[in-house]
């Protein structure tokens, strides 16, 4: 094991609290700070965590957790604007089913669980600045308190801090030229409640699937050429989106139908979809970085979560099998990135897609029995990704 005892983990997000947990279990004492004063509940749009995401979490038992407010996905359908049937995959056979979520239950689950574990969570610490040591490096936070530990580790999102401290050349995040939107219909349409639909309409793209209650759960990704941060997309006021939305979707079946059902307080407004190009440095000395700090995929990947909890199972296994910090962490590494970066190479295909005009989408309709029985087959384009699985009592 290396020196590690004690982990100052920046980020309350996701992959903070699933950090701090593994790190525990690997006998690190580990405290999470967050730069919000409040909790983050009720912010966010939706989710899936994939197979591999589930079976990271259950090494810290989080999986439960997850699985209790998660729909079970086993299949998805795929049609174009009039609701004619391009493609229907079914999951991966013997696997769990991913599952569909809000981020806010995701986000409560998780601090719920991660308080109840012994996990400590301050709120109003944004780190601004670090002081290294040979021996240890001290967080500086905004409001002029500090906390010392024999590692830092960086889960502070896609505009991570910590990645410029680490690295200040590092390179920005990428900003798709689609900008995302999640949203709840007052609607039940006919849908099997097992399926995930992908409708490629003449307006854009729009993603959905049933909530037990009756509503339907979308999500969309509408083409944007100038990028928008969150901030600068909720500045707009939510009734002019939801008209936007409304009118960009009236000839596709599904999509008016929801948009015509979705309130305006019903409507997610997440600005442009953005993703981590890749990173040269994961870590320097005693910082490192994990979840989107590191590699945030784009959402179409479906794999931010999960690629998160995978992370920070082997960052602790690391750091417990290895004698020292520098090839733990070099280690950790070599382990997660070449993941990471297949992931993101799929997402930017399926980010790309949903750019389709309807010249497009007839083509693939066309195209997609020949792909399915082909090369396109679930076990061709995800097996490599879900079927991942990390053994925790192997040495590393
Ligand atoms: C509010 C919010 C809403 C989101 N909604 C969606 C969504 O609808 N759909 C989707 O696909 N993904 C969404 N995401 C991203 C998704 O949660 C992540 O891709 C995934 O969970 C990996 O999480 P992460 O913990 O690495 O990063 P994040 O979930 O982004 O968490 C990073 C955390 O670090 C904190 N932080 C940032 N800088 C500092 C600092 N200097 N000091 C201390 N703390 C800091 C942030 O406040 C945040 O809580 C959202 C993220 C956030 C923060």
């Amino acid at each position: 094991m290396t020196a590690v005892r004690t982990a100052l983990v920046i980020g309350g997000g996701i992959a903070g609290p699933v950090t701090a947990l593994a790190l525990r279990k690997a006998g690190i004492d580990a405290t999470v700070y967050e730069s919000y004063a409040t909790t983050a509940d009720g912010i966010g749009g939706t989710l899936t965590v994939a197979p591999n995401g589930l079976d990271a979490l259950q090494i810290i038992g989080a999986d439960k957790a997850v699985t209790a407010i998660g729909l079970p996905m086993t299949h998805t359908v795929m049609t174009d604007g009039g609701g004619r049937l391009i493609g229907e995959f079914d999951g991966l056979q013997g696997l769990q089913p991913s599952r569909a979520l809000w981020r806010p239950d995701l986000y409560r689950a998780i601090h719920d669980y991660a308080t109840a574990q012994g996990v400590g969570i301050e709120h109003g610490k944004r780190l601004v600045s670090v002081t290294e040591t040979a021996t240890e490096v001290t967080a500086n936070f905004a409001d002029g308190t500090s906390a010392t530990g024999d590692l830092l580790v960086g889960a502070d999102g896609i505009h991570s801090t910590v990645r410029a401290l680490i690295d200040p050349d590092a390179p920005q995040p990428d900003n798709v030229p689609l900008l995302n939107f999640g949203g709840l219909a007052d609607l039940a349409v006919p849908a099997d409640p097992e399926a995930m639909y992908f409708v490629f309409g003449k307006g854009g793209f729009l993603g959905y699937w049933s909530q037990p209650d009756g509503r339907t759960a979308w999500f969309s990704n509408l083409p944007h050429a100038e990028p928008m941060t969150a901030a600068e997309a909720r500045a707009v006021p939510v009734t002019e989106w939801l008209s936007r939305l409304r009118d960009v979707y009236s000839q596709d079946q599904r999509g008016s139908e929801l948009l015509a059902h979705t309130s305006p307080d019903q409507l997610v407004v997440l600005g442009s979809v953005e993703t981590m190009p890749r990173l040269p440095h994961w870590s320097r000395n005693r910082m490192v970085l994990v979840g989107d700090s590191a590699h945030a995929p784009s959402p179409s990947s479906g794999q931010g979560v999960s690629l998160a909890a995978e992370g920070a199972i082997q960052l602790a296994r690391c750091l417990r099998d290895l004698p020292d910090l520098a090839t733990a962490l070099r280690t950790y590494e070599n382990l997660c990135r070449p993941r990471v970066e297949k992931v993101a190479v799929r997402a930017r295909r399926t980010n790309n897609s949903k750019g389709m005009g309807p010249m497009a989408v007839s083509m693939m309709r066309l195209m997609m029995p020949l792909m399915t029985r082909t090369f396109l087959t679930p076990e061709k384009m995800l097996g490599l990704e879900q079927r991942h699985t990390i053994d925790w009592e192997s040495p590393v």
